[in-house]
């Protein structure tokens, strides 16, 4: 019973692994029922403790009780900015250059019309054919309305590509782990690239952004977006992030000139006028209780610098791999295998990648499934142990061996796969 050793053994290392990592105990600052691995925390976080608590004050005590005074007296004018730096420590940023604002798609739009505008004259956006869908689209929608034209080139074509473009390049925008690959993408040689010809890169960091170590100041980045309900924790519909390097903010002039991004927004003048810093990256009225529920939920990651997490979150996913390769689960996998080109997630292909991921879930084990044939499994370090990395593999070789995958309630697709 060569299997059954094995899986002990694997246990009994994934146990020492939780016990030595500088992430010991993360997980008790999250809710998260009984018997479920949660591997689905690149498309909707966990909820941390902290969070309803602080949603409960904001709602019965700041808006109940205080009412309007609020915007003054718990500063929620000032919530999309301070809020943006505490994600902008997880990201290499320095204060001042990160608001938490809109969603990734708005800001995203924002970013390519505004980097338009800070390189006039020249016309090509470079953006990874395989995107997360509406990047492209809203690349596409910028673009159009920018008169700028968007090439499609793959990352590991873009610095040769960037090269050929020369001074008429704008724009590189890439993610920095594809959605569906978990594939690492190495930006600041992009951004390197971009910037020998007089170009900007904007990063994705959606995928990144609370797992990976992003160094958005010492990589050169120049715009960068992100998501807030992702790795970040912050709850369904949480904003996202636009971070706009310091030396571009007096000249980014972003589209949506709603007057939250306005230099003195209670002189109600008639006339639009950017405020200085980052606030110009502002829209309209935030989503309070979301942005608040972030501020929450980033409280998981005080104490906790990004190389430890990065390094946690690597653990894991090799623990996960590895325990795949013992127990003879042989799907191929779409992730690399080398840590320095994966990000945080690992993702399997099977033809029949839908139903596997649906017996899983039966199993509770929660992963999700991308088109066309991707099982795929994020793992948030904060909250996925490596015992439960061990268990995952476990549960995967039971639905492969026992052919649950081919019960039919496994094939019934709901409206959100
Ligand atoms: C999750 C994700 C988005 C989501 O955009 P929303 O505007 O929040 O819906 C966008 N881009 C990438 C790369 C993503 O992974």
């Amino acid at each position: 019973m060569t299997t059954v050793h094995t899986s002990d053994d694997l246990t009994a290392r994934a146990r020492e692994a939780d016990d030595a990592s500088p992430l010991r105990g993360r997980r008790d600052l999250f809710t998260l029922p009984d018997g479920v691995v949660y591997l689905d925390g690149n498309s909707l976080g966990a909820l941390p403790s902290a969070v309803p608590g602080v949603v409960d004050d904001v709602m019965h005590r700041q808006w109940g009780e205080r009412l309007i005074r609020s915007w003054n007296e718990a500063d929620w004018w000032g919530a999309q900015t301070r809020v943006g730096d505490l994600v902008g420590r997880l990201v290499g940023a320095a204060p001042g250059q990160v608001v938490v604002t809109d969603s990734t798609s708005v800001n995203l739009f924002k970013a390519v019309i505004g980097a338009g505008r800070l390189r006039p004259g020249r016309r090509v956006v470079l953006t990874d054919p395989d995107s997360f869908p509406t990047d492209l689209y809203m690349t596409e929608s910028a673009a159009a309305l920018a008169g700028l034209e968007v090439r499609r080139v793959h990352p590991r074509d873009v610095v040769a590509a960037i090269a050929e473009i020369g001074d008429d390049l704008v724009l590189a925008s890439y993610s920095s782990v594809d959605y569906r690959t978990g594939e690492l993408w190495d930006l600041r040689a992009v951004t390197e690239a971009a910037h020998a010809v007089g170009g900007l890169a904007c990063w994705d960091l959606c995928h990144s952004a609370g797992v990976v170590e992003v160094d958005l100041d010492a990589g050169g980045a120049d715009l960068a977006v992100g998501c807030g309900y992702k790795y970040l924790n912050g709850g369904p519909g949480a904003p996202a992030f636009l971070y706009v390097a310091t030396r571009h903010q007096d000249d980014f002039d972003q589209p949506l000139t709603g007057w939250q991004g306005h230099a003195h927004p209670f002189a109600m003048r008639p006339d639009y006028e950017p405020a200085p810093g980052i606030t110009r990256a502002r829209v309209g009225t935030p989503p309070l209780l979301s942005v608040l529920a972030l501020e929450a939920a980033l409280t998981a990651y005080d104490g906790l610098s990004p190389a430890d997490v990065r390094a946690a979150s690597l653990s894991v996913t090799q623990t996960f791999i590895d325990a795949l390769d013992a127990l003879g689960v042989d799907l191929p996998l779409a992730t690399p295998r080398e840590p320095e080109r994966r990000g945080s997630q690992v993702s399997l292909r099977h033809p029949q990648a839908f139903a596997v991921v649906q017996a899983l879930i039966a199993r509770g084990v929660i992963g999700d499934f991308r088109e066309p044939d991707i099982i795929r499994l994020g793992f948030a370090p904060l909250y996925v142990t490596h015992v439960d990395a061990v268990r995952a593999a476990e549960h995967l070789k039971a639905v492969l061996d026992g052919r649950e995958f081919e019960r039919p309630e496994f094939a019934e697709r709901g409206a959100v796969t």
